[in-house]
């Protein structure tokens, strides 16, 4: 049966683990061919292996997200292997307690500390837009690319502000992207996980698993192959209509 990205071209960052790993696992199962890089060069390996023992098609890119030279070197090497970028995912992320103590507010946050956050979350995703937009235009032909927001995107969470600041952020580049480049071709979406079993998250459900769940109407986490089906789908044709969305997958947590 034909897939619904059958022909294209893929880049994931963070495809090294979480929800990035099962996004680029999806795409290639619905006909990509995928990029996926990640800090982590033992992360991406382990995914190209899954991808490939499935029948897919992929190359592991090491690279830093906040480094300019290195997105740029991510977007190259995915056209030197596949020949042109059609689907991006802009994932690669990082949450409070990779950048400083967990539990601050913001009179406790250092600027060392938001700086890290703004730098990956944020940083990352316009030098990621910006390279592969550059390529699209390139190439031609439009293309689709998925932001990794989060319902921090959307709403206020306590000791969170600067995690929060930077989705909220992502989902204006996302805006102001599909906007810019719809005449292009080129759509611009995001995604709003709420929680989701992945590292990022361990820690946090091991100490406040109870607390978190009581706010989420299914009472339970979600897996990261649930938000990769919507990314797949964003991804592809069947969406040509959807541009400048926040596409919500959180258990109804911000419905509630
Ligand atoms: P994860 O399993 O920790 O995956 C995140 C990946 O991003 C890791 O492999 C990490 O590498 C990589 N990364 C971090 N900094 C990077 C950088 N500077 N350059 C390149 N890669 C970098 O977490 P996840 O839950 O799948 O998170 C994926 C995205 O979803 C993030 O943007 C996160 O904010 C978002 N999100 C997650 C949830 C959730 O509940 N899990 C909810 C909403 C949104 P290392 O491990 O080597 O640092």
């Amino acid at each position: 049966m034909a897939g619904i990205l059958d022909g294209k071209a893929a880049l994931v960052t963070g495809g090294g683990s979480g929800i990035g790993r099962a996004t680029a696992i999806a795409m290639a199962r619905e006909g990509a061919r995928v990029a996926v890089s990640d800090l982590s060069k033992d992360g991406i390996e382990e995914t190209v292996a899954l991808v490939n023992a499935a029948g897919g098609q992929s190359i592991a890119i090491q690279g830093d997200v906040t480094d300019e030279a290195a997105v740029a070197n991510m977007v190259a090497r995915t056209v030197s292997a596949f020949g042109r970028i059609d689907c991006a995912f802009n994932n690669a992320g990082v949450a409070g307690r990779s950048v400083g103590p967990p539990g601050q507010r913001i009179h406790e946050l250092t600027q060392p500390t938001v700086a890290k956050m703004f730098s990956v979350n944020l940083m990352g995703v316009f030098l990621c837009l910006k390279y592969e937009i550059a390529q699209m235009l390139k190439q031609g032909g439009g293309g689709a690319i998925v932001n990794t927001a989060s319902i921090a995107g959307l709403i206020g969470l306590a000791t969170s502000a600067h995690y929060v600041a930077t989705k909220h952020g992502v989902v204006g580049l996302t805006k102001s992207a599909a906007v810019e480049y719809a005449q292009d071709g080129i759509r611009v979406n995001c995604v709003n996980p709420g929680y989701i079993k992945t590292p990022m998250t361990k820690e946090t459900m091991d100490e406040r698993y109870d607390e978190i769940m009581a706010k989420v109407p299914v009472r339970r986490l979600g897996v990261p192959e649930e938000i990769a089906e919507a990314v797949v789908w964003m991804c592809s044709d069947k969406a040509s209509f959807m541009t400048g969305a926040s596409h919500v997958v959180d258990g109804g947590y911000t419905a509630a």
